[in-house]
């Protein structure tokens, strides 16, 4: 009864068209994968005389992506959980994340958590769960920031599976190289390169039951540009944003 008196003092009063807006990225489900955590801290570097580490800083950007995507309508499974590590942590300016080893397979599986190719069955178990019941679009992210190089290879790189470049990687790439907020995280490449060993091979190799797959290279730790980059939280927050611009750009897609 409401509907239709509402309905008819609209008609007279002529009221202004409410637009119902979907959410940018529902429907998507995105398996986030941190690089490193637990024994494995990934590569490190020094500052002022302190160790900083890999895994940390893209653990914190991995939450990042994650309460964005949220924030869109979008679902998200991580593939590596930290219990005592909720929310993204604002450093200070000029400090760093401290190491903890506290990171473990989300699930069941591999404890404690190692590097090489030992855990790495484990992350893609947790894809296997998570898509079981999923209907609608999936992506695979791996997050590093140790690109292969020498510390004068600055900026980000996307990395594919050998011989495939999924759409969802080029979109990502567009983000990064025309935003104007991602063109400031340093020069863009887009490689399906071989060295990339035991990643490619289980993280981005058949075994991963996700076709659209893709590991991103946030910058190098080697380099000293790159490691003030990723300690800076409002730079981790922008790295994220670029990411998720490009998979709402992915998404759009019919
Ligand atoms: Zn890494």
């Amino acid at each position: 009864m409401f509907i239709i008196i509402a309905a008819a003092a609209c008609a007279v009063l002529s009221c202004p068209s409410v637009a119902i807006t979907k959410a940018k990225l529902a429907g998507v489900l995105v398996v986030i994968d941190p690089g490193h955590g637990g024994l494995d801290d990934g590569a490190s570097g020094v500052v002022n005389g302190n160790r900083v580490v890999e895994d940390e800083h893209v653990y914190d950007t991995a939450l990042r992506v994650r309460d964005m995507i949220v924030r869109d309508g979008g679902k998200v499974v991580l593939t590596i959980v930290d219990p005592r590590q909720s929310r993204p942590i604002n450093n200070p300016a000029g400090k760093w994340l401290t190491d903890g080893n506290d990171e473990q397979i989300n699930g069941r599986g591999c404890k404690p958590l190692k590097g090489g190719s030992s855990c790495l069955r484990s992350r893609l178990d947790v894809a296997k769960r998570a898509i079981k019941d999923h209907r609608g679009k999936v992506v695979w992210i791996s997050i590093h920031f140790d690109v292969v190089g020498n510390d004068k290879v600055t900026g980000v790189r996307i990395i594919t599976p050998e011989g495939r470049t999924p759409q969802v990687a080029e979109d990502i790439r567009y983000m990064f190289a025309k935003a104007k907020r991602c063109r400031a995280h340093g020069p863009i490449a887009f490689s399906g390169d071989k060295r990339y060993g035991l990643r490619r091979l289980y993280v981005l190799g058949s075994r991963n039951p996700i076709r659209d797959r893709i590991l991103i290279e946030l910058g190098n730790f080697k380099a000293p540009e790159d490691l003030w980059r990723i300690r800076d939280p409002k730079v981790r927050d922008g790295y994220a944003a670029c990411i998720v611009n490009g998979l709402i750009k992915w998404s759009a897609r019919s």
